[in-house]
């Protein structure tokens, strides 16, 4: 798009004719500084206004251009996505003369005085009194020195509060108070500002309004298929750009932001489907042979019944597997659910079909575990032997990880390469570059929080002649379902909802003060005398800049040193400073019950299976996230036994307070999560580094749910006719600007 800097001849826009998609007024494009366009210009695309910085406005000088970028605000684009915190509805706003103490309202005025002092108590008051037609009021602020910069005589004030009385006057204290300037209209817009370098909403707002009129003559592109905003009874694009920032009623803003949220939401699901698509036609995979002997075997020789959760999961994992194209796929289930049984099914159709299969946990206690396990499930299974026509060979199991001797390393890295093992369990040493396989056929990622996709797109073109291997990721962090939508938007979900019958629930207390700990240790006590065991968890370890938190080791040494509150008790340590060697020496003593307590840090946070556990206690609970306290008490409470977990100490915060009661009322892994993210919001899901970057401004995974399937439906509908998006340009072009690859990867990195 050509840009000129002919002078700016701003016309007033007319609202009013809220200019629908196509509509042009010729006579009407006086928006200069933006473009001199011949009349028929197309509408502004995104790209269009990205490639306009922020310079070209009106009143717009490299100092204010500075503050702007502080926001990120350096295009037109940004600005117009810069959206309003709230709005102020002035028809509900308050007199003067008719507040009413304890009344919460939001009054318009002027400030008339404003001073500051100190209090008796050394704190800093700010002591302001507004006036609007009908009266004065005071407002006093405790500790906002700020404040009084801000506050200065003459300004135009909303106040936000609940007025008292004090000395037989009304006032407000610590109201909340937003500059909004001299606005006119009945809604106005807030803006997020920029206290530090002097940007007010106000000056925002006049920067949004002189864009929105400049886009008037043109308008703003709605790159969605026509079809689709009246079937989804959404605004189109530029009205809803004009709602969001200068509404006339509070509907027309909500209706705004639908839209501009969709879009968000949509361009993400376009952009997640279409990246699985091309990931799923790009690589070619294995076809499985399914229905073989080996899984009926190991399923007929469970000493259990198999869940119909874990039925229907193994019957969809291999269908997966017998197609030709890889499988990517997430398995959620809540801790004791019995994933590991539904991965070694998949592991043992590769092995079936003389594939090999690799597990990987995130931990060496837990490779080591997990191969324990299978070598009891499957220690004495037979392979068919190509080597000999009519014969067979024992399965080969190995276990690989950093700290096995360098001997046994280099044994299962060759019997990997010549296709002797297989199925080997490790950690991420299992996909490190100069592992070969012969025949790779099946990955299996136990509690994927701990690895990311660039993990996942390591094992593409592993398999045998470049082939992908099919993958299975487990985790036992549950995610709202939508959520996984976002998060896991390049793989299938599979859940296992239900656990298998006979499990206790598991008695959860939060215990408070010393009379509560006391208790505590009294329960772990009797589970020892009735030959069960227990786990103490702490938090972190020697962290000398942490002072109040009680590491593993003081832990360990108070409960088992003389007098402690354990004396007597066989009690091991574990934490992350001990050699691996050690840690498993400790791990297989609590295995085979030599041990009563285990105090360790979280390395038991995940997987760990000791079925005789009975007691779960958390030290410091209130320092532990929602998932981390649900993982750890999914320790126990593993075989028909009653068990308990005592979440000890106090809650520093109300979130911290709200964690632990929520870990007290519901032991349902999927209701905590939604707790979670709704307590958390959506960094949790995102994690910290996405926050920032993506391109989420208003939808929330939250709050939008049905908005997010409703996304998810429509992306796909819009692929499976039009995979590439040929015959939306537009769309296909703002999904490029938005959401490119950098900012995909991004995304995906969980
Ligand atoms: P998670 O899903 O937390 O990884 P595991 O796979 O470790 O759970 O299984 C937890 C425990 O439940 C294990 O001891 C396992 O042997 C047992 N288990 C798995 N499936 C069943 C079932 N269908 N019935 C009874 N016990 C089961
Ligand atoms: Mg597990």
């Amino acid at each position: 798009m050509a840009v000129s800097h002919s002078t700016p001849t701003i016309s007033a826009s007319n609202r009013a004719s809220a200019v629908q998609r196509g509509q042009r007024r010729g006579d009407n494009y006086t928006t200069a500084a933006i473009s001199t366009m011949p009349a028929g210009d197309p509408p502004l695309s995104f790209r269009d206004l990205d490639a306009i910085a922020v310079e070209r406005l009106k009143n717009l000088g490299t100092k204010r251009a500075a503050a702007l970028a502080e926001l990120e605000i350096r295009s037109v684009l940004d600005l117009l996505q810069h959206y309003p915190r709230r709005y102020l509805d002035r028809t509900r706003q308050a007199r003067i003369v008719d507040l009413m103490v304890d009344e919460e309202v939001f009054v318009v005025a002027r400030v008339e005085r404003s001073a500051s002092r100190r209090t008796r108590r050394r704190q800093k008051l700010v002591e302001v009194v507004v006036s609007d037609d009908s009266g004065r009021l005071k407002l006093v602020f405790f500790n906002q020195p700020w404040l009084e910069q801000s506050l200065n005589v003459g300004r135009t004030v909303v106040v936000h509060g609940k007025p008292s009385r004090y000395q037989g006057a009304l006032q407000m204290t610590n109201p909340v108070v937003d500059l909004v300037g001299d606005r006119t209209g009945r809604i106005i817009a807030v803006y997020p500002q920029s206290e530090k370098s002097g940007l007010r909403t106000w000056h925002i707002a006049d920067h949004v309004a002189n864009v929105l009129d400049r886009c008037e003559a043109r308008s703003i592109d709605d790159p969605l298929p026509d079809e689709l905003p009246t079937r989804l009874k959404l605004m189109n694009r530029h009205a809803a750009f004009c709602g969001i920032h200068r509404p006339e009623t509070m509907a027309e803003s909500s209706r705004a932001r639908q839209r501009l949220m969709f879009d968000e939401l949509l361009r993400l699901q376009l952009r997640l489907v279409q990246r699985k698509r091309r990931m799923e036609q790009n690589t070619a995979g294995l076809s499985h042979a399914v229905g073989g002997e080996l899984v009926n075997l190991f399923v007929a020789g469970l000493p259990f019944e198999l869940t119909d959760a874990q039925q229907q999961a193994i019957s969809v994992i291999s269908e997966d597997l017998a197609k030709a194209h890889p499988m990517h796929r997430l398995l959620q289930g809540d801790v004791g659910a019995g994933k590991t049984v539904v991965a070694l099914c998949a592991l043992l159709t590769a092995v079936q079909g003389g594939y090999q299969g690799a597990l990987m946990a995130p931990t060496e206690v837990l490779a080591e575990q997990h191969h324990q396990t299978m070598t009891k499930l499957l220690g004495d299974f037979s392979v068919p032997d190509e080597t000999r026509l009519t014969a067979s060979r024992p399965l080969r199991m190995e276990l690989l990880t950093a700290s096995c001797p360098a001997a046994q390393r280099r044994k299962t890295a060759a019997g990997l390469a010549a296709g002797e093992v297989d199925i080997v369990v490790g950690t991420h040493a299992l996909i490190s570059d100069d592992l070969q396989y012969e025949s790779l056929g099946v990955v299996v990622i136990d509690e994927q929080h701990r690895f990311g996709v660039e993990q996942r797109a390591v094992l593409r073109d592993r398999g045998p002649q470049s082939l992908t291997p099919d993958l299975l990721v487990m985790t036992a962090t549950p995610i709202p379902r939508t959520a996984a939508m976002t998060v896991y938007g390049d793989l299938d979900v599979s859940v296992l909802d239900e656990l298998p019958s006979g499990r206790v629930r598991i008695d959860t207390t939060w215990a408070r003060g010393p009379l509560g700990e006391a208790l505590v240790w009294e329960a772990v006590r009797d589970a020892a005398a009735k030959g069960h065991q227990a786990y103490v968890v702490c938090p972190l370890i020697e962290e000398s800049e942490v002072i109040d938190v009680r590491s593993a080791m003081e832990t360990y040494e108070r409960l088992s040193g003389e007098g402690g509150e354990l004396a007597g008790l066989r009690v091991g340590l574990l934490h992350g400073r001990v050699s691996a060697a050690e840690k498993e020496a400790t791990m297989s003593l609590f295995r085979s019950n030599q041990l009563d307590v285990l105090v360790s840090t979280t390395v038991i946070e995940v997987g760990v299976d000791v079925a005789n556990a009975t007691v779960m206690v958390v030290i410091d609970a209130g320092r532990f996230g929602i998932a981390q306290l649900h993982q750890l008490r999914g320790r126990v409470g593993r075989a028909q036994y009653a068990s308990n977990c005592y979440l000890v100490g106090e809650a520093a915060t109300p979130e911290a307070e709200a964690r632990l009661q929520a870990l007290v009322d519901s032991d349902d892994g999927f209701h905590l999560a939604e707790v979670d993210l709704e307590l958390r919001g959506e960094g949790t899901i995102m994690g910290e580094r996405q926050k920032g970057r993506n391109d989420l401004r208003l939808a929330s995974l939250r709050r939008d749910k049905e908005w997010v399937e409703k996304a998810r439906e429509v992306a796909i509908e819009i692929l499976d006719d039009d995979p590439d998006l040929l015959k939306l340009p537009a769309l296909a072009d703002e999904i490029e600007l938005m959401l490119g690859d950098r900012e995909a990867e991004f995304l995906l990195k969980s």
